[in-house]
């Protein structure tokens, strides 16, 4: 399996300096995302404070994020990161069953804006989950609920569908949807999940659904769950200025690690990010080759 210097998890735009400052110093990056880079990029109607880009509208500057990397032959990998373990030597960053090798991580994920539900907090682990492909075979032949903040959100209510007995997907955008005929669709607002040991029901806005499982799909997963062991502070990743965390070849940049949430201020720590994760690679090369 290849093992990549660097695995960038996030196409916002710390994501993307992080991995354009590292392809420049020759680094086999690999970037998780997608191909809108951050829907916090492409639904900015004007942006004003980003050097050099005057009254650039979210959209262009997508475009121009996207030709400076592919400029650099570097390509997004459309695929959403579930787990990241540290191996010791690597870290095995995780979709589902697949897995990718990685040197060093930069953890460039943003921040979900979105408070969890009531009750969520309470039953994550005990019908509560983030990752409806991971957990999804304990749920054969019965109710599931989808929360789903994205389109990407179907794919996964699609697949849970084939497993469930009975699948509700609740879909906290306005699009059209491309879901399993089997799925039904709720046009409600979830309020609040009860329970006694586990997650029973769901409460909306208009009604009540019955369930075995609920999972709660936003555009990040928090980035202590994503990377078991990792320090956080006040809902953001630990960082010291170096943007190293407290796990060892590990790094974080962008709004994950704190305010202000501005594009400028996450590209710049993308920057310090990978010069950072580079010099990790460069002394540990150094160390193997004595
Ligand atoms: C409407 C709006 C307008 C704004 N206007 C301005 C402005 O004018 N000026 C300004 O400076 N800032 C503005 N901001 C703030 C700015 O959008 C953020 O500060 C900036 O996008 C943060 O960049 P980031 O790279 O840290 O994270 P994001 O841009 O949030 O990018 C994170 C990316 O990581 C992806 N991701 C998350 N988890 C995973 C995973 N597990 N696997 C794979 N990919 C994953 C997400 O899908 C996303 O694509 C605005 C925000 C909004 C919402």
């Amino acid at each position: 399996m290849e093992r990549y210097d660097i695995g960038i998890i996030g196409s916002g735009p710390a994501g993307l300096s992080a991995a354009i400052n590292a392809a420049i110093r020759n680094k086999r990056v690999i970037i998780f995302g997608n191909s809108d880079l951050s829907s916090k990029l492409v639904k900015a109607p004007r942006i004003n404070n980003y050097l050099g880009f005057k009254e650039i509208s979210g959209v262009e500057l997508k475009e121009n994020f996207l030709s400076h990397i592919n400029s650099l032959g570097l390509e997004i990998v459309n695929e959403r990161i579930n787990n990241v373990y540290a191996m010791g030597d690597y870290f095995a960053l995780m979709v589902n069953e697949k897995m990718y090798e990685a040197e060093t991580v930069i953890v460039a994920t943003g921040i979900e804006y979105t408070k969890p539900f009531k009750g969520e907090e309470q039953f994550v682990g005990k019908g509560v989950g983030y990752c409806a492909t991971c957990d999804a075979p304990l749920y054969k032949g019965k109710t599931v609920i989808v929360i789903g903040y994205n389109k990407e959100a179907e794919d996964e209510a699609n697949y849970v569908s084939e497993l469930a007995g009975k699948l509700y997907y609740i879909p906290m955008y306005k699009d059209e949807l491309n879901v399993n005929s089997s799925i039904e669709v709720v046009w409600d607002k979830p309020l609040e999940i009860i329970g006694v040991d586990s997650a029973e029901k769901l409460v909306l806005e208009n009604r009540e659904i019955e369930t075995d499982g609920i999972f709660v799909l936003r555009d990040s997963i928090s980035p202590g769950q994503l990377v078991p062991g990792l320090k956080i502070e006040e809902g953001h990743i630990a960082v010291d200025r170096l943007m190293k965390t407290n796990i060892e070849g590990c790094y974080a940049a962008g709004d994950c690690v704190g305010k202000p949430y501005q594009y400028i201020k996450a590209a710049g720590e993308g920057l310090i990010a990978a010069l950072s994760a580079t010099a990790y690679i460069d002394i540990k090369n150094r160390k193997n080759l004595k």
